[in-house]
């Protein structure tokens, strides 16, 4: 495939946003597999340490705007322990 058979295709793809912004030079393409959140092993970034994370009665949440859109308005996180979940939207405690 030439290559701008593929700029073509980047182009048209729903995830590829203007270049410039996100703190790149380019264009931010997300891959289609991409999922804005996802189980993580333990030790790196997660809900446990992310300034969004809060421990309620039911189980640990997401206090992030953006993260509550995505998953259809529940706060809640889909797991019991916030070590093992990470999302885009992590932000450092
Ligand atoms: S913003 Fe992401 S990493 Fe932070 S608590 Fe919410 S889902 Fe977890």
């Amino acid at each position: 495939m030439s290559i701008l058979k593929i700029a073509t295709r980047i182009a048209k793809t729903p995830e590829t946003l203007p270049g410039g912004e996100f703190g790149g030079k380019g264009s931010f393409v997300l891959p289609p597999e991409h999922k804005a959140g996802i189980e993580v092993p333990k030790g790196g970034s997660s809900c446990a340490n992310c300034k969004f994370g809060e421990a309620k009665d039911d189980g640990p949440h997401c206090n992030n705007i953006y993260w509550i859109e995505w998953n259809g308005g529940d706060a809640k996180l889909p797991v019991e322990d916030p070590s093992t979940y990470c999302s885009d939207w992590w932000s450092s405690k």
